[in-house]
């Protein structure tokens, strides 16, 4: 069961929505792109239909809007510690299906490993409804349908865009607003990709052994990773952060501690205390990227980390791909195994 509207209905709709929602999309930010003068698409607080970039992948995930890349943890004085107020209106944010698997995954890492519920981010996500964007055709760069990310199911609603009108399944009664003009009640049921142009085939995690760790292959990315953490922030599953104590007067007694967005291949990451780093090397934290996105959260968790939305590949300066590294890495697996 659907609902189909008139573009301007639809408007209609997005303007009752937003009396209880902050509602964000992919739009089109002018002169925020790479070179000057370009344009970038992210994601931003929308008001009507026009405003929605539907014909480009976004650039940036949806994440930052519920996991803010710098956020306020408490304050700090000599004997007491504040969190900060959190007032938030409700969100609504407009996703393609890849990233409503994602954000199940990361959902999974703050939510679901271990005893401890992450309160920072389940406040805020605990606000955010998704509705799912119809996406059947793709980008040059994606594989999802290779991670079974093509589908997803567990939206709050879901839209079609046509020319001049929308079809939209709500799902969550809390997203129905009353009194809309011009709505006609209709079948509809979102429609997935079924092929990508990248296909990826994943290693046997089983057929992983302690050779393809030390294989080559990573050697490779030592000489072309430059280490700028852009696969890592654009990526819809890293949640990786540092924290930062940040001093508010001359005699550091009273502070702030922020935790801020940080990535396995960005420099210092994994040192510790005494200058000792576990992946020194650029090709090191290629290894530990791919074995978490492939390989490890599949072992903890029963499905892969990477949701094959291809960001990695569309931001990275080096041209280096993510997709053509499990690819190896696979055939370098099927190596190994015969050869035993
Ligand atoms: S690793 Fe790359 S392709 Fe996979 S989810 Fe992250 S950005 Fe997307
Ligand atoms: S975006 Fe490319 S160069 Fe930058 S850290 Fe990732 S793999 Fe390395």
């Amino acid at each position: 069961m659907g609902i189909h509207l008139s573009n301007i209905a639809f408007n209609d709709y997005l303007e009752k929505l937003s009396e209880k929602y902050r509602i964000f999309a992919p739009i089109v930010k002018e002169g925020k792109g790479k070179f000057a003068e370009t344009n970038v698409v992210g994601y931003g607080e929308i008001k009507t239909l026009e405003e929605i970039e539907i014909d480009k992948k976004s650039y940036f995930s949806p994440k930052e809007i519920f996991y803010p890349i710098r956020e306020t943890l408490f304050y700090f004085t000599d004997n007491k510690i504040e969190v900060p107020k959190f007032e938030e209106k409700p969100l609504v944010i407009f996703v393609r299906p890849c990233d409503l698997n994602g954000v199940r995954k990361l959902d999974t890492i703050f939510l679901r490993n271990g005893e401890a519920v992450d309160f920072y981010y389940k406040r805020r996500r605990d606000l955010v409804k998704f509705v799912m964007m119809e996406c059947t055709e793709g980008f040059d760069t994606c594989f999802c349908v290779s991670m079974g990310s093509n589908e997803a199911h567990d939206y709050d609603a879901a839209i079609r865009f046509e020319d001049g009108s929308v079809s939209l399944k709500i799902v969550d009664d809390a997203l129905m607003v009353e009194n809309l003009d011009g709505q006609e009640n209709i079948d509809f049921e979102p429609e997935f990709i079924k092929e990508n142009k990248v296909k990826v085939n994943i290693p046997d995690v089983d057929k992983v052994t302690k050779e393809t760790f030390n294989n080559e292959i990573w050697k490779e990315y030592t000489s072309r990773c430059i280490a700028c953490g852009r696969c890592n922030t654009s990526c819809i599953t890293c949640s990786c952060f540092t924290m930062q104590d940040v001093s508010l007067s001359d005699d550091n007694r009273i502070g702030e501690r922020r935790r801020v967005w940080t990535g396995c291949h960005v420099n210092g990451f994994s040192d510790m205390a005494g200058g000792h780093s576990f992946r020194d090397k650029n090709g090191e934290r290629m290894r530990f990227k791919t074995m978490h996105k492939i390989n490890d959260f599949y072992k903890r968790f029963d499905e892969h980390m990477c949701v094959g939305c291809g960001r990695c590949d569309d931001v990275c300066p080096e041209y280096i791909s993510f997709s053509k590294c499990i690819n190896k890495l696979n055939e370098i697996v099927k190596e190994d195994s015969a050869n035993e």
